[in-house]
């Protein structure tokens, strides 16, 4: 879709912090986190929703690899995958990692406190997700 900014991103039409790329999927920083290390999964064709991609289970596969790599790279205690899939009508998995304490403890996901990085922030912790995988 024209007007779709993850369309864009995919198509390298708009910069983005890639962490991941195959064939198919590409994962990048959340440019407006709500966590240290907050990564969006997406296919690189459009798809409304997460169980629109037909490579569902491989979809999944990657956040896998992904999450792993991003809980590593930011030492978090847990990942949450996030598919509410309302921000952008792209269907997108959020890499959210969890530590104790955190402003998402006892209320699901708290998606109105974002954390503002620098571009030097962004790319140390892009440079430490890439390096995980
Ligand atoms: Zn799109």
């Amino acid at each position: 879709m024209s007007d779709c900014v993850f369309c864009k991103i995919a198509a390298k039409e708009l910069p983005s912090y890639q962490v991941y790329e195959d064939d198919d999927f590409m994962a990048f920083l959340d440019i407006h986190p709500i966590a240290n290390g907050h990564v969006q999964i997406i296919p690189k064709k459009h798809f409304r929703w997460t169980y629109d991609v037909p490579q569902f289970g491989r979809y999944f596969e990657v956040a896998r690899i992904v999450a792993l790599a991003t809980k590593r790279a930011v030492n978090s205690d847990y990942i949450s995958f996030v598919t509410f899939g309302i921000e952008v009508e792209h269907a997108h998995i959020w890499i959210v990692p969890r530590f104790k304490g955190d402003i998402h403890e006892g209320s699901g996901i708290n998606t109105t406190n974002r954390i503002e990085f620098t571009k030097d922030e962004y790319i140390a912790i892009q440079d430490k997700v890439v390096h995980n995988i």
